[in-house]
């Protein structure tokens, strides 16, 4: 039996979207369905840009360099700058075309991809402890929300000194929160644990003029019955 969630049941202490949003979720296959019926609790059904990477805000930041699994090569923690900048140019076109106001971040418990870019840091125990006091994989979350809210605060600042006109009404909202494996939705505090990067980098994403190679088939040559 599938239980079906009353809006009683979300965290609403927040501010409402003010017009179309871009969602950012985790790939996880568990979580779809939970997440459109969230947004649809939160008046946004059809108003919603969705971007999906895996680890949601982690993902976002490529990972983390301190706690990353070893590259093959050079034994260093690995990062993924190519999901940067693949969220960075979604997020700049969602601005383009449906003018979003607002970032929503859904990270979830038991996320796999936290163990995989994060090794031991992203593993946390089946349940959450019952002292939300000690709850670290809410913790780590949250922490990953604060950074990659940081780094959005640092994009608009960029693109609005890039192209002032283009950008004028580029002003994002953000809002993060924790799902639970039943798809209870809270709300998620960022938490700000470290200072803005004076060079902040936005991933690698950028046009290119390369044109791909174009293979050409040979014409095949058929035997003609004489
Ligand atoms: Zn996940």
């Amino acid at each position: 039996m599938k239980l079906i969630r009353l809006p009683s049941e979300f965290d609403a202490s927040y501010t409402p979207a003010r017009g179309p949003a871009l969602l950012l979720s985790c790939m996880d296959l568990r979580f779809m369905d939970e997440i459109i019926m969230f947004m649809d609790h939160d008046g946004l059904t059809n108003r919603y840009d969705h971007v999906t990477l895996a680890g949601s805000a982690l993902g976002a930041l490529g990972g983390d360099a301190k706690y990353g699994p070893p590259d093959k090569k050079t034994k260093t923690p690995a990062t993924f700058p190519c999901l940067t900048g693949s969220f960075f140019a979604h997020l700049d076109w969602a601005y383009q075309l449906h003018h979003i106001k607002d970032v929503y971040v859904i990270e979830h418990r038991d996320c796999g991809a936290y163990g995989l870019m994060l090794q031991a840091e992203g593993k946390f125990p089946p349940a959450p402890p019952a002292d939300p006091a000690a709850d670290r994989e809410a913790d780590v979350h949250g922490r990953y929300a604060g950074r990659l809210q940081k780094l959005i605060v640092q994009w608009v600042a960029h693109k609005k000194a890039e192209d002032a006109a283009k950008y004028k009404d580029l002003d994002l909202g953000f809002h993060s929160f924790l799902m639970g494996l039943r798809g209870e939705v809270s709300v998620l505090p960022p938490v700000d644990d470290e200072p803005p990067s004076p060079a902040p980098t936005w991933g690698s994403c950028s046009p290119t003029a390369t044109t791909p190679e174009i293979a050409v088939i040979p014409p095949v040559k058929r035997k003609v019955k004489a």
